[in-house]
């Protein structure tokens, strides 16, 4: 004589309305990321060179572009460093401007 068949069983939470469901001020998933330090700031021993092709390299995207500060993880003053060194070497042709698959379209 039960009409709704299942009485008992629990209610079905509403989406975005759990308790446990709270957001704490952090992006994706994993623990919380440590607050990186800037690799120049961290290590002093580090000097940025123009001549550096290396490592510039590793702060430049996958077109040749300049790395963003979220993607290199620098501090303001050393992101201002790279950007200069790289701009540096591109004129003087150690690094490119942009990607060759990007120039050759
Ligand atoms: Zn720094």
């Amino acid at each position: 004589m039960d009409s709704q068949g299942r009485s008992d069983a629990p209610r079905p939470r509403r989406y975005g309305s759990s308790e446990d469901g709270r957001r704490e001020g952090r992006r994706g998933y994993g623990p919380p990321a440590a607050r990186r330090k800037c690799a120049f700031c961290a290590n002093k021993a580090l000097e940025l060179d123009y001549k550096k092709v290396d490592m510039l390299h590793n702060y430049t995207t996958e077109r040749g572009k300049i790395g963003t500060r979220r993607h290199s993880g620098l501090c303001a003053r050393h992101q201002r460093d790279v950007a200069l060194a790289i701009k540096r070497a591109r004129h003087l042709a150690l690094l490119p401007y942009t990607a060759e698959h990007v120039r050759k379209g």
